[in-house]
């Protein structure tokens, strides 16, 4: 008995551990501690894990494997991580732009979603929200709105991993006559995404200035009672902050810090509007930072001191905000392209935020501002298996003498060719395989109709 032990140890030994894919490609960005870039590198992946990432002769030797990807003229990079948008807002894409913020929101935005937001529109704009952003290389997305219930189902659809939250705000809503009904909803919707292995519910507060101070504590007690992260708008606008003075001599940082707000897993959106002071309070309450260059400029809200908070090690990560009128889109290689050039003109200096820390923001340091790091963010051994491959053979892409440099400046949304997400393969080809894309884009054009209609 015991030397047939010993003969099967000696046989399994000798076999190659199993796996259940295989990717190669030219490069493999790992963002690990080390920032290891594997020339002719390789994942080995197994379920919904990472097995290893090393050289392909050494990962080809020790697994095999049923399924196999191989990308020779590509870059293999973790997902990218979005870490501040609005899903379902896609349906009013363009709706009005280049207008004032609040005239915006008056004469457009709040009419058109009192008017045509329904469980069914968010189902159709998360769709095409989660189509785009992982036909861009987006793995992860971080979402505040209504009927967070359906963006959580339609995601799970698209096979997408969210930090999803659920949106509360002192006026009725589509989804919420009070306050009181909305937190009635997020406890819910909480309660049932509990431990799902895409979602993360979250509660969203819209900010300070359209809510209660009370609302704002039972939103964080909600979160807390729930183990739930909060997400919330901070500092967007000079308006914002100066608001904030006027009635609590406070900035909002310094409110909703006194407030306790921060008294847990947060994650603020925008932070353009911030001193130093704030900066120690949201470092000190390790609260995540979604910086959102492309929403910032067309707004005209400002410039965030980014390269302030990366010196004080800030967990920042980047988003693309809305796509309705304050971007337009979900593309993060345009965040990361425009969060480096955008700290380069503001403080005179092009050596600030350089490429590589475009492609952290985008990755691991994007992770840590949702609390995710331990399990995304970066490809190595034990976390999810959330990947992405961009192709090298078009003429923006070659020559290559550094692949962050690339990744940054370079390469598109568009050159992003698989993306794997949870260890399921969601695009192949530059083709989504979860969903039909024409199908969505047809009921898109329908929407519009229909909310035009709404407008007269
Ligand atoms: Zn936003």
């Amino acid at each position: 008995m015991r030397l047939f032990c010993s003969f099967l140890l000696f046989i399994s030994a000798l076999a190659a551990e199993s796996a259940d894919w295989i990717w190669t490609g030219r490069y493999v960005v790992t963002m690990d501690p080390q920032r290891r870039v594997i020339e002719n590198g390789a994942i080995a992946i197994r379920g919904e894990r990472i097995l290893a990432a090393g050289p392909k002769s050494e990962i080809e030797q020790r697994y095999q494997a049923r399924q196999r990807l191989d990308r020779p003229d590509a870059i293999v990079a973790p997902g990218l991580i979005d870490t501040h948008t609005h899903a379902a807002m896609s349906l009013f894409r363009g709706i009005a732009d280049d207008l004032r913020l609040q005239e915006w929101l008056e004469r457009y935005i709040f009419p058109a979603e009192a008017r045509n937001v329904t469980p069914e529109f968010v189902r159709w704009g998360t769709r095409l929200g989660c189509l785009e952003m992982m036909l861009s290389g987006t793995t992860t997305y971080t979402d505040m709105y209504y009927f967070e219930d359906v963006v959580a189902e339609a995601s799970k659809e698209a096979g997408m991993r969210g930090m999803l939250g659920e949106t509360i705000i002192g006026f009725p809503s589509p989804d919420a006559k009070t306050p009181a009904d909305a937190l009635a909803f997020a406890d819910r919707f909480l309660t049932r995404f509990h431990d799902d292995p895409l979602i993360v519910p979250a509660v969203a507060p819209h900010a300070i200035y359209t809510n209660s101070d009370e609302t704002l504590q039972a939103c964080r007690a909600l979160a807390n009672r729930h183990g739930a992260p909060l997400v919330i708008h901070l500092s967007e606008t000079k308006h914002e902050n100066d608001e904030s003075m006027a009635k609590r001599k406070m900035t909002p940082t310094q409110a909703l810090d006194a407030l306790g707000v921060f008294n847990g897993r947060t994650v603020a959106a925008h932070a353009v509007w911030v001193d130093e002071a704030d900066l120690a309070i949201l470092k000190s309450r390790g609260v995540g930072i979604a910086h959102c260059p492309s929403s910032n400029m067309k707004l005209a809200s400002g410039i965030a001191p980014v390269t302030r908070m990366l010196a004080l090690d800030l967990a920042v990560g980047l988003g693309p905000d809305g796509p309705a009128g304050s971007n337009n889109d979900f593309n993060m290689f345009e965040e990361m392209d425009l969060a480096a050039k955008l700290q380069k003109v503001t403080t005179g200096d092009p050596r600030n935020l350089p490429a590589e820390m475009a492609v952290e923001m985008a990755t691991i340091r994007g992770a840590r501002a949702l609390g995710m790091e331990k399990e995304i963010g970066s490809l190595e051994s034990g976390k999810r298996a959330d990947l992405i491959s961009i192709r090298l053979d078009r003429p923006n892409a070659v020559p290559l003498y550094n692949v962050y440099s690339q990744m940054v400046y370079a390469l598109k949304g568009s050159d992003v060719q698989d993306v794997m997400v949870n260890g399921r393969l969601l695009v192949k080809d530059a083709q989504a395989l979860t969903f039909n894309a024409a199908q969505i884009e047809a009921k898109a054009e329908q929407y519009r109709h229909q909310v035009q209609e709404s407008l007269h």
